[in-house]
């Protein structure tokens, strides 16, 4: 019995091994973070250019995950490898949220609420991803306008973003996708659907299991504060979760230990690192198969049950999202000087990097392939 199972493969079989083996020898991959890692604003990195070429070269599979997001991944990817001087594709890039487009496959998320961005930027982001009915506030503040009495729309606006909408269809999801322009507007039509009958607008539901709301919420990103040219930092989505937040407890009276539920996309949470594995698995395939599609994601929240990588490198400026999530989910962590993270802090942080603090994105790439037993 034994010595059957030892028998020898074929010759095609050893073919295919080599084959397999040449490139399953990359069973390490790495995901950068964008700002303070390959760019800085609108200018790049220096060390960016000749990291991402010298991967590139050695066919070390790699991805981009940013907090970022309110355009396409397209649009991200194009604007990334202007600035670096390196080809990025679209299937490289994981905004906060592109997780969401995983829920396009799922046919009860028909008609959503989409949330934030500039103008209807993100009514195109969502259709890209599948979603058919995709409303705006300004959608039902054009056909309501008492909804949100103090509402900032211009008729410009209207002309321009609105479309006519049937407002008793009702709404089976809240998709956050950045940061609200008309919180006040936000905040209301927000509320009224979390509190709603099934998603209906007008509709007051009858209490019952409190903590989730009448329809699904997901929030791409929980940053509470972004940096701009201002003294100080600025509250960016995750302000606008804490408000949403806070009201549902108000309005439902719930109980201190109790809380609103909802889906939190974005570093540093569970679902943006399964998400982000998926997408580097399959851009790995894609760099074997040289068929460059749009892969069959899974439903969102499902972890990857297989992977060919024994390290995923996350490379981050920022301990408390890309070191954190890293150091969470079972990475390895990569911290670097180019950014936000300043020396003084190492010893206080509370995620520690893994792998290193670097100067540079350059210096770091560099240290990890030859860990990695790469020659270069
Ligand atoms: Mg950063």
């Amino acid at each position: 019995m034994i010595l059957n199972r030892l028998r020898l493969p074929t010759v095609s079989k050893l073919s295919q091994l080599a084959f397999a083996r040449n490139y399953s020898r990359k069973d390490f991959a790495f995901v950068f973070d964008i700002d303070g890692v390959l760019i800085r604003g609108k200018d790049p990195i220096a060390a960016a250019t000749p990291a991402l070429e010298l991967l590139n070269e050695h066919r070390v599979p790699y991805i981009l995950m940013t907090n970022g997001g309110g355009v396409s991944e397209k649009a991200k990817a194009d604007h990334i490898a202007k600035i670096v001087g390196v080809p990025i594709s679209p299937w490289q890039i994981v905004q906060s949220h592109t997780p969401l487009r995983t829920l396009a496959n799922d046919r009860k998320h028909n008609r959503v609420l989409c949330i934030g961005g500039v103008g209807d930027a993100v009514r195109h982001v969502a259709k890209s991803y599948g979603f058919e009915d995709v409303v705006l506030p300004i959608d039902i503040v054009k056909a309501i306008p008492s909804i949100s009495p103090h509402h900032m729309f211009k008729q410009d606006d209207f002309d321009k973003y609105a479309i006519d909408i049937d407002v008793n269809v009702p709404f089976r999801a809240i998709l956050v996708f950045n940061d609200p322009r008309d919180m006040s507007t936000d905040v209301q039509i927000v509320q009224d659907l979390l509190n709603s009958q099934d998603g209906v607008l007008g509709t007051k539901r009858k209490r019952r299991r409190l903590e989730d709301p009448a329809i699904p919420i997901v929030f791409s990103n929980s940053d509470v504060y972004y940096s701009n040219e201002y003294s100080l930092p600025r509250f960016g989505q995750g302000a606008f979760r804490i408000i949403t937040e806070e009201l549902y407890s108000h309005i439902n009276q719930l109980r201190p230990h109790e809380a609103m539920s909802s889906l939190l996309c974005g570093k540093p949470f569970k679902l943006q690192y399964d998400f982000a594995h998926h997408v580097l698995i399959d851009w790995r395939e894609m760099l074997i198969t040289n068929k460059f599609e749009q892969p069959k994601y899974p439903l969102l929240g499902t972890a990857p049950t297989a992977s060919p990588f024994k390290n995923i490198y996350m490379v981050g400026d920022n301990p408390a999202s890309d070191i954190q999530g890293a150091n969470d989910h079972g990475w390895e962590s990569v911290l670097l000087r180019t950014g936000v993270y300043a020396d003084e802090d190492l010893s206080s942080l509370e995620a520690q990097p893994t792998a290193g603090v670097f100067n540079d994105v350059y210096d770091a790439v560099l240290e990890i392939l030859r860990v990695n037993k790469v020659k270069i």
